[in-house]
């Protein structure tokens, strides 16, 4: 009896064993299939954020991240690479007369027979539009260029079918090294959009280096110099800040200078001339190559910081003023990345005034005007500076709410000899006073002229005579702010 319960008690268990398995076996396919698919999931995802969904090939993403990785290889090792810029000529001709369906079409053929030139070792990524790009190693510096005499040589084959219509394809391609002087993707991509447009000018379709557009073209040669050279001196922190203390001009003649006042101003170091290069030089430049709100932000953010750590330094004075280029304050995120720099700084920002030169870029007044009514909330000044040499600045004092005038140099340094700089420097306070705005003379190089500033009713001066330029830092500061 006791046996026979036993075994039915046995055979239970082992019942419900099986069951309890059955049930743990589904459960681990289930969960199997469920990883398998996140993990395609994943893949998926993965795929589309480094693909270009048109032609399959690398995005633009996945190419600045194996560009990136490859430069920093290249910094330690002895790796030879050149990349390469395709532009297909005409590609917006067949676009627009054929529709976007041809249009696609066509950048799947050429990116397939092109794919078919390559080796496993070869980046091919397309960077979007028209344009795509190879990576390629190779042992000798030619082989760059023999890839691009190959994609040429092959599109010469190659046409284009569309229903009746047939279509010959030409390009461009710059080749650009990847040598230990290119420090990053955006140098690269800089550079080989140079040669690209050295190449356009130039003529339709063709192969260009980098050292041929270099030697080609003057103005272009001088663009890749300083494409390269900015670039490179963001990332290697080479930029500098200086600062001129801005004069109380009435303390020359006794009146208690009431505050300080300073104006920031950029330098860039050249490590390998172990000189200083000025403003002058790479302002100019760094607008054209859209690289000016780099530079700008980059002395926003360190003059900030500095005062950050010194509070007790901006509380000897009364305004601190930092250039902008009329390019920085056109990009619409410029104001919240100063505005949120004051947040992040915890500074007052009645205290900074911006430096606006009347430039050919201040065109779109309204985004001027959008940029400075942000910041004003904020209780930023702003000035309107080298007044008098635009022929544009008296409609821009109307238009812009400037607090400031910067009477621009070139009347001021010899006033005192020049009868019409001096009648020019006296119309301009003469106004600024009808109009309630402040004055500041820049170029003060003697006393002479400090004075004449003065008798006009020009309270505040600048200058070689009162201070010439130095390194921003504590200890140039806690010198020039003695009471
Ligand atoms: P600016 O704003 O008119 O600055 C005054 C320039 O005159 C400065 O040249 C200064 O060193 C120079 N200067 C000062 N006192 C005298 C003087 O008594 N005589 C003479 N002959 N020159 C004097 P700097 O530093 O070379 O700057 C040149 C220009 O570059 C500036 O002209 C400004 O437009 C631009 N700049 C400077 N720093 C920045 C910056 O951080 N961002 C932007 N966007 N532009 C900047
Ligand atoms: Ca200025
Ligand atoms: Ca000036």
């Amino acid at each position: 009896m006791m046996l026979a319960e036993l075994k039915s008690f046995n055979r239970e268990l082992e019942g419900k064993v099986r069951e309890r398995t059955a049930e743990l076996t589904i459960a681990n396919r289930q969960l199997r299939e469920e990883i398998n698919e996140r993990r395609y999931m994943q893949d998926r995802l993965n795929y589309l954020a480094t693909h270009d969904f048109v032609t399959r090939l690398h995005n633009r993403n996945a190419l600045e991240a194996y560009v990136s990785e490859l430069l920093a290889r290249i910094q330690m090792q002895e790796i030879n690479a050149s990349f390469l810029l395709i532009d297909i000529d005409r590609f917006r001709l067949i676009n627009e007369s054929c529709g976007c369906i041809a249009g696609d079409e066509l950048l799947r053929q050429f990116s397939d027979s092109i794919a078919g030139l390559l080796t496993r070792s070869d980046f091919f990524a397309r960077l979007g539009g028209d344009r795509f790009a190879v990576v390629t190693h190779c042992n000798n510096g030619d082989k760059g260029l023999a890839l691009a005499q190959n994609i040429l040589k092959h599109l010469e084959q190659f046409s284009f079918q569309w229903e009746d219509r047939q279509f010959k394809l030409a390009a461009s391609i710059a080749t650009v090294p990847l040598t230990r002087i290119m420090v990053s993707y955006d140098q690269v991509m800089l550079a080989a959009d140079e040669v690209i447009f050295v190449a356009k000018c130039e003529a339709r379709g063709g192969i260009f280096s980098y050292e041929e557009a270099a030697k080609r073209s003057n103005l272009h040669k001088e663009n890749i110099n300083w494409a390269s050279r900015l670039v490179d001196a963001l990332h290697n922190q080479l930029f500098r800040a200086y600062f001129q203390m801005i004069e109380f001009l009435p303390a020359g003649a006794g009146i208690a200078q009431p505050q300080y006042r300073l104006e920031v101003l950029m330098r860039l170091w050249d490590a390998p001339h172990q000189r200083m290069i000025s403003p002058g030089e790479f302002i100019g430049p760094a607008e054209r190559l859209h690289l000016i709100p780099e530079l700008d932000k980059w002395i926003v953010g360190y003059t900030l910081n500095l005062f950050a750590q010194h509070p007790q330094l901006l509380e000897r004075l009364d305004m601190v003023s930092i250039n902008l280029s009329a390019i920085s304050i056109r990009e619409p995120q410029f104001a919240q990345f100063i505005f949120n720099s004051f947040t992040t700084y915890n500074l007052p920002a009645n205290k900074f005034c911006f430096e606006i030169t009347e430039t050919q870029a201040i065109v779109n007044v309204d985004s001027a005007r959008q940029f400075m009514q942000t910041l004003r909330e904020l209780g930023c000044h702003f000035a309107l500076d080298d007044f008098g040499s635009g022929f544009a600045s008296y409609a821009y004092l109307h238009q812009l709410a400037f607090d400031t005038i910067k009477i621009d140099g070139i009347f001021v340094r010899d006033m005192d000899t020049d009868p019409a700089h001096y009648a020019m420097v006296k119309s301009i306070a003469e106004m600024a006073v009808s109009l309630g705005k402040e004055v500041i003379a820049e170029f003060v190089e003697t006393a002479e002229v400090a004075t004449q500033l003065h008798q006009l009713g020009v309270c505040w001066g600048q200058g070689y005579h009162h201070h010439r330029p130095e390194e921003l830092n504590y200890q140039a500061l806690e010198k020039c702010l003695l009471y």
